[in-house]
This record gives C-alpha cells, structure tokens and sequence, in this order.
C-alpha cells in the first residue's frame, strides 16, 4: 500500500536523521522533498502546499533546529500532520435507529455492492446485527443478480423487485420487509453511473430524502487519485453524507485520496477495502496508516 509514496518520504526524512544539528535551509529543502512525494503521490497542490507549510511552522515553533534528534522529530511532525489530514480519531457507524439505515452512494464500479456486503457480514459478525441487503439499482439487472450472489454467500437477506423501476418504492419496501422480518440493519445500494451526472445525482438525492438514512455512506474507488476527490466534492454538495469509504487500497493506489479527501469534503474515511473478498474490510485509522505510510 503506496509504497513510492512511503519510499519517498523515506527518503526525503532520511537526510535529516543523521544530522546531529540541522540548519533552516535542511528544514525547507526536506520539506520541498515531502512535498513532491505528495504531489506524485496525487495529492491535490494546495492541500500538499499548506502540509508542508504547517509542518514548517510547527518545526521552527518547537525548536527543532536545536533539538537532540531533530530528524526523530521531524518524522514525528510530519507523522502527526498527516494523521490530521486524514482525519483524527476514527469514528464508527450510527446504528441508532430501529431498524438502522444506511444508504450506500458512489460511482459504477466503484466497489458499492461490494462494500455492501463486506459491511453487511461485518455488522453480523462484529456488533451482532441482523442486516437486510437491498438491491435499488434500476438499470442493470446483472446489479441485482450481483447483490443476490453476495447475500447468498454470505447467507444474508437480500430484498429486490425486479422490474420495478422506482428505486424510492424498492428502497421503502424494503425497510418495510426489515421491520416485518425483524432485521435491524437495512443495507440499501443504488444505482451509480460512470461519471457524476445531473439525473444520477437527481435520484439519490430523492432516495435520501425520502428515506432519511442515519448513515449516507461514499463508496469510492482509491485507485482514481484526484477524480476521486472531485466526485467526493460533488456527491457530498449533493447529500452531505457522513463518511467515506476507500475501496481497492490493496491496488497499486499511489495514495492521494486517501490523504486528500477528509480535508476536501470534511467528513471522515470510516472504512477502507483492501480486496474482492467479502472479510476484506478494515476500518480506517489515520493514525495507523500514517505509521504504515511513514514505516
Ligand atoms: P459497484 O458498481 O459500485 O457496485 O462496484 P462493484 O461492487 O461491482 O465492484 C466493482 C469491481 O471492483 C468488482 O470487480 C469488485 O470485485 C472490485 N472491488 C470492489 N472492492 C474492491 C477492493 O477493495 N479491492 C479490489 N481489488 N477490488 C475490489
């Protein structure tokens, strides 16, 4: 997982290490070295720009020209920084409701079915749930056929209504059926175009406000770097959803969404996938992938 970027950053820190005292200028030009590893990492200029520029500000405040072991503590700086890039302390799923709805939003291929499944038996097994998978993309049959395949794997229910074409009518039948049959997670994935457009945006924005989920989840795909950060944007203008999950870091991702999305759209990275297989889920720490980016 972004290994050029961890080499990178390796070797951009590596120079200060040995250095028993260090100067301003090895400060900016190690800085100038994270900096490029970012943007070849994908990571949008700015949000690289203003990295650097808080870790500079936080280096000369904590007299790092005259500590013991300055390279020590400029990985430490730059450490910290990125675990508040990618969002603080994780935070979990609000299960509060009766049953609990969580809407599932993103791109075609972007991993949504999946992730809906990964989650479905995450929540069986992990917090003792009993979830209700339910198929609302209209337009590819095949979507529904995928999610049946899912459930059956992983023997969990799956609602659909094949033939309706009101993905608002599926999504409320099928919360109905969770309430008759005592499931107390509904699981609703929807239909997701190739790119954002005006009449996919128009329909899940309706299936939100008609069903007010406790939970709007992003499901969006590591692997397309700054699009990524850009469909976020507009999905969350759209639904101001409460989390994103980060799906395919097990690819050769260079790892720019994963650093730059929580300070575009403000709203934490909850999960990540890390393959096709259903376990493979993770909930999202920064602080653990800022040590696993930094080594
Ligand atoms: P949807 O169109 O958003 O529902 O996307 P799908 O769930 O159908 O996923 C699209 C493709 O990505 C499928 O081939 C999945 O097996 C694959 N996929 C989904 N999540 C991951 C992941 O975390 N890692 C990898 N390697 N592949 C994934």
């Amino acid at each position: 997982m972004f290994n050029n970027l961890s080499e990178k950053l390796d070797k951009a820190l590596h120079v200060l290490k040995g250095h028993g005292s260090i100067t301003e200028v090895n400060v900016a030009e190690t800085l100038k070295e994270v900096r490029r590893a970012l943007l070849d990492a994908d990571v949008n200029f700015k949000i690289a720009k203003d990295f650097t520029n808080r870790v500079k500000e936080k280096a000369l405040g904590q007299d790092v020209l005259t500590s013991l072991q300055p390279g020590q503590l400029m990985v430490k700086l730059v450490k910290d920084e990125l675990t508040e890039l990618m969002g603080g302390d994780a935070e979990g799923i609000n299960l509060s409701g009766n049953p609990s709805i969580i809407l599932m939003s993103g791109l075609q291929g972007s991993g949504k079915t999946t992730f809906s499944g990964k989650l479905a038996n995450y929540l069986r097994n992990k917090k003792s749930k009993k979830p209700l998978l339910v198929a609302c993309d209209v337009y590819r049959p095949a979507a529904i056929d995928q999610l049946h395949v899912v459930g059956d794997q992983l023997k969990i229910d799956v609602y659909s209504d094949k033939g309706n074409n009101n993905p608002i009518a599926i999504a409320q039948a099928g919360i109905a059926y969770a309430k008759e049959n005592g499931h107390n997670v509904v699981i609703i994935d929807t239909a997701g175009r190739l790119a954002v457009d005006k009449a996919m945006m128009d329909e899940i924005s309706n299936i939100h406000k008609a069903i007010q989920p406790q939970e709007t989840l992003f499901v969006v795909d590591s692997m397309t770097g700054q699009d990524a950060v850009n469909t976020a944007k507009a999905f969350n203008d759209i639904l101001n959803f409460d989390g994103v999950i980060l799906t395919k870091l097990d690819g050769d991702t260079r790892g720019g969404a994963a650093i730059s999305i929580k300070s575009v759209v403000n709203k934490p990275i909850k999960f990540i996938g890390t393959g096709e297989k259903m376990e493979a889920i993770d909930v999202f720490y920064p602080s653990r992938m800022a040590d696993r980016i930094l080594g």
